[in-house]
């Protein structure tokens, strides 16, 4: 399948690298992440090329960079160099101000400022120009999240005839929430370019084909072999679910190393006498970290058996620290840990700790070792990874996971995770305390099903079942998820 083109293009909004400045130029690392690891192969066998943003306005000094980057990683960078006002209203508008907010349900948080779209359209169709320049009629453009929707829409018109494909990270609303776009007509529209369309989960395809239907009246779509393939204005556009993952190998392998184990045992001991409930999150208001904390107050005001006995780490990653909005809902968050520790701390126990930062890979995969129940209640999340690599490390198939029914993984793990509207604070309260009590028989089935699930769906396997989808036309990946039926869409002709 994968002798169906020449010349591999990736495209997302950064390149997949870590700058660090070294007195007068850059020193360029690459970037972590399972998409990368999955990605690295296939770019290696098909002089791949990763185009993107570099992160930085300054454009004087990064061919050296770039170039030493090539022969070590065995593919090439190109980057799209972007001035500072594209970045205002390409990136920290429409993308983070508009969609962000949006395709997670935000509205009402949405800045619909006319002058972040045409930005954005202006940027996708730079990036259009720059994959049209390097590439030739037989590669593959794989465009990656929702920064560049545009994409395929500038390709076409440039008049050139590629093979251009787009994976969406984060959800897709229904309509009734996608609708309220200023520039919904455009923005399908130029969707619709792309051959196909990745979604994380059965959900999101469905959202995704009923608001195409509401907005274009003669929109037709049928469902063949696991692909649902939109009619619309004399195209035809693949839509499918491809759920991302890990490397589950690399977790599972990571959690047995002297590195991991050390700071394993040492978290074992000075937590000996109490359960740990982990949450891991970046700062975002998509991650309903105040509920959650809401939820624990909720757990030890009723459940006073859980005092002493019980104790949360959060783990809360900075970012976007320069937005008010993020700066604000970090006091909020802080004020309301002090609050509950303030209320509950006693002597040798605390309810909550806190790390606001990020904690190397070693001393996370420890954290999910260590702790015998994850809280991961996002209120809306196009899959959460966390979940998955939280499993993965679990090799001892001990611990617990309770999961946000809005995460993109639970359409997946649906079966053995603890699932909880994380609105219903009074639900995850009892679910935690649930989670406490679970017999641990009963917390290795469960774990041994999610971590075999996982194991079979790693992010080699999405690799491969997108790769099918774009090249052959079908796809089998619905088989580990929730199926369609079992969601309220309204598509016709689905099997
Ligand atoms: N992570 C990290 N450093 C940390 C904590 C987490 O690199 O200190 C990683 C974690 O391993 C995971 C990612 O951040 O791969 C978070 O992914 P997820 O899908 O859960 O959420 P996102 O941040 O992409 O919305």
């Amino acid at each position: 399948m994968t002798d169906q083109f020449n010349q591999l293009l990736v495209a997302s909004n950064r390149l997949p690298i870590v700058l660090k400045r070294e007195k007068d130029s850059w020193r360029m690392e690459p970037g972590s992440g399972g998409l990368v690891t999955a990605l690295t192969p296939l770019m290696q066998k098909h002089t791949g090329t990763w185009v993107g943003w570099p992160g930085i306005t300054d454009e004087t000094d990064l061919l050296a960079p770039m170039q030493d980057f090539s022969s070590q990683q065995g593919y090439a960078l190109h980057p799209v160099h972007l001035q500072a006002e594209d970045i205002q209203g390409y990136y920290y508008g429409f993308s983070n101000e508009v969609l962000w907010p949006l395709l997670h349900g935000f509205h009402s948080k949405c800045n619909f400022e006319p002058e972040y779209w045409s930005t954005y359209t202006r940027v996708n169709e730079q990036f259009a120009e720059e994959l049209v320049n390097i590439s030739e009629a037989k590669d593959f453009i794989w465009v990656h999240d929702y920064h560049l929707m545009a994409v395929a829409r500038g390709i076409k018109n440039a008049f050139a005839e590629r093979n251009c494909c787009y994976f969406h990270h984060i959800p897709f609303p229904g309509p009734d929430i996608f609708l309220k776009l200023p520039w919904r007509q455009e923005l399908l529209d130029a969707l619709l370019d792309f051959n196909l369309l990745g979604f994380q989960t059965n959900e999101d395809v469905i959202n995704f084909v009923n608001t195409v239907k509401s907005v274009f009246s003669d929109a037709e779509d049928s469902f063949e072999q696991g692909l649902f393939h939109i009619q619309c204005a004399g195209r035809v556009c693949k839509v499918g679910a491809f759920p991302i993952s890990i490397d589950f190998d690399f977790f599972a392998r990571k959690a047995k190393t002297p590195e991991v184990g050390a700071i394993t045992a040492k978290l074992k001991n000075l937590h000996s006498e109490q359960q740990l409930l982990l949450g891991v999150d970046r700062l975002d208001y998509t991650k309903g970290i105040l509920e959650r904390l809401q939820a624990l107050r909720y757990a030890l005001e009723h459940y006073p058996d859980l005092r002493g006995n019980l104790s949360l780490i959060q783990v809360l990653v900075p970012s976007r620290q320069k937005v008010p909005e993020y700066q604000y809902l970090k006091e909020q968050i802080e004020g309301l840990i002090g609050e509950i520790n303030g209320q509950f701390t006693e002597p040798g126990w605390i309810p909550i700790h806190y790390l606001y930062r990020s904690v190397s890979q070693e001393q996370l995969i420890a954290f999910y070792i260590t702790a015998d129940i994850a809280l991961l209640t996002p209120l809306w999340d196009g899959m959460n990874l966390v979940a998955k690599e939280f499993c993965a490390s679990n090799y001892e198939e001990d611990n617990v996971l309770i999961l946000s029914e809005f995460a993109g993984a639970a359409s997946q793990l649906y079966q053995d995770a603890l699932l909880v509207n994380p609105y219903h604070v009074g639900e995850v309260a009892r679910v935690i305390r649930r989670a406490y009590y679970m017999h641990k028989s009963e917390r290795a089935e469960r774990m041994k099903r999610l971590r075999e699930l996982i194991k079979a769906t790693d992010i080699f396997s999405w690799l491969e079942s997108y790769l099918e989808a774009a090249f052959e036309g079908k796809s089998g990946t619905g088989r580990q998820e929730r199926p369609y039926h079992y969601l309220s869409g309204t598509c016709s002709n689905r099997t």
